[in-house]
């Protein structure tokens, strides 16, 4: 299902294969927002290493247990060619994210409410 304009329900789904949130529902649509002001803003298409996370895979792939991703609240999305992970943080500062993590492979977005950065 198209959530926005470059964006489809399944490239927010558990990789668990769970098929948890692949149908949308439960995608906070204020995070979609911002990942699609973010790709409009860059230009490229993103790629969304990880997004809803069911809370047994969040287990797996070690994240915190009360983490966004568990609440279809948090994106993962891999660093775009030709650009620094400093740059995409600020596109997703620029795009209204509120929580947003540096990684080498690029930048954890989430719209938790509340300023977060680390
Ligand atoms: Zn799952
Ligand atoms: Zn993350």
């Amino acid at each position: 299902m198209k959530l926005s304009e470059h964006f489809n329900s399944s490239e927010f789904a558990c990789k668990c294969g769970c098929g948890g949130m692949d149908n949308g529902a439960g995608v906070n649509p204020k995070l979609v927002q911002v990942l699609e002001r973010m790709r409009q803003y860059i230009g490229k298409p993103l790629v969304l290493s990880c997004a809803y996370r069911c809370p047994a895979h969040n287990a797996e792939v070690g994240g915190v247990s009360n983490s966004q991703h568990v609440f279809g609240t948090a994106a993962d999305v891999q660093l775009p060619e030709g650009m620094t992970v400093d740059e995409l943080a600020q596109v997703a500062e620029k795009c209204g994210a509120d929580g947003i993590g540096w990684y080498t492979w690029g930048v954890h977005v989430d719209v938790r409410g509340y300023a977060a950065r680390w």
